[in-house]
């Protein structure tokens, strides 16, 4: 009996950035140049097929599609928010849910991506945390976030994503490889054409990754703080026993040193936790130096976690002490709670479905 070939799994084109893809086409007899046309059209939205790529022969369009394909990601549910917030859940290929955020703002969309499948990090205050660490994204499903809430937008005539947090399911920094792929795709102008400007990494603090991208590429930094002191930093952020505030802070300073760019501290205020007067007058002086903006999350509640959100007094007097010190200072109001599109409420439910 004939021996079946090996299953051999076609090559994701959207795993692969524009220098990746020039090796590839080289490697499969094809001069470099059509790496650049391939790629420009697998970023271009509704594009589904190799036939659809009418700039290649038809020959070089049947042998890409036996060797390779690429994915897309199809909302498997979309929610609408009383405040104008979409959230979107993909399926991904073994079945796994992860979720995106499309938050509408005056002048521009926001899209607020995953990078993982549930998180490793545990931090106590989020629900992501809570349900445990399934997988990281490829870049494909990474990038494939933003094409398919780009085509939603298009189709809908909603406009366009302007702006990219990576503040969605999962610790951006600890899929580093898959992240870093990712955005050079995100910022490659025949990819998305994304400004550097208009994308932010947000990390719970792996301080050594964080120098580690300001070497690579010049996207914004929001880190999540969350206390000024280790006692209460280790109690709500497990990461913090193994990057304690000086390292994690001095990874900052390095960080914005050759930019001079404010990074974005962002912190959640937990009642009767960490939103004392002294915990501001702690939180300037530990800041003291970097260039710095800082946002304040009012703890987004549920019912499975421990902490509540502290009264309206508290949070503006919290707020005052840090602006009185000069620091920008912004209250960020909860968008999509409605939906569980929140920050630090994504895909408790979605792993349930
Ligand atoms: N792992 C990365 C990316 C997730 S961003 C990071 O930690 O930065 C999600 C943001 O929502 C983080 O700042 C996170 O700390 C915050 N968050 C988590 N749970 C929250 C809650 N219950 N209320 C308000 N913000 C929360």
């Amino acid at each position: 009996m004939p021996i079946d070939a090996p299953f051999l799994q076609k090559v994701d084109l959207k795993n692969l950035t524009r220098d990746d893809l020039t090796a590839f086409v080289v490697d499969h007899g094809l001069p470099a140049f059509r790496a650049k046309q391939i790629f420009s059209w697998l970023y271009r939205p509704g594009i589904s097929s190799f036939a659809e790529m009418t700039d290649l022969s038809k020959d070089m369009r049947e042998s890409l599609a036996k060797e390779a394909t690429f994915s897309r990601l199809i909302p498997a549910v979309k929610e609408l928010s009383s405040d104008g917030t979409i959230k979107y859940g993909f399926r991904l290929q073994d079945g796994k849910m992860i979720e995106s955020v499309l938050i509408p703002e005056e002048d521009r969309n926001t899209l607020c991506i995953s990078s993982q499948v549930g998180c490793a990090m545990a931090c106590v205050f989020c629900l992501t945390g809570t349900m445990g660490f399934s997988r990281n994204l490829t870049c494909a499903e990474i990038v494939g976030q933003v094409c398919a809430v780009s085509e939603d937008l298009r189709e809908n005539n909603l406009g366009s994503v302007n702006n990219l947090v990576f503040m969605g399911m999962g610790e951006p920094l600890a899929n580093f490889d898959n992240l870093i792929k990712a955005l050079t795709i995100l910022l490659d102008e025949l990819g998305l054409h994304f400004s550097e400007r208009r994308i932010t990494v947000s990390t719970c603090g792996l301080a050594p990754k964080i120098i580690e991208l300001g070497q690579r590429l010049k996207v914004n930094l929001a880190v999540s703080l969350h206390a000024a002191d280790n006692e209460t930093r280790n109690r709500l952020m497990p990461i913090n026993l193994r990057y304690p505030l000086e390292i994690l802070l001095e990874a900052c300073r390095e960080f914005s040193l050759p930019r001079r760019k404010r990074i974005t501290f962002e912190y959640v205020l937990l009642k009767g936790v960490n939103d004392s007067d002294q915990d501001a007058v702690k939180l300037a002086r530990l800041l003291h130096g970097i260039p710095a903006k800082i946002n304040l999350l009012p703890c987004n509640e549920a019912p499975e976690l421990p902490f509540a959100k502290p009264n309206r007094l508290i949070i503006d007097s919290f707020q005052d002490i840090l602006k009185k010190k000069g620091y920008t200072v912004l209250i960020r109001s909860s968008r999509g709670a409605d939906i569980s599109a929140a920050c630090g409420q994504l895909a408790a439910k979605s792993s349930a479905r």
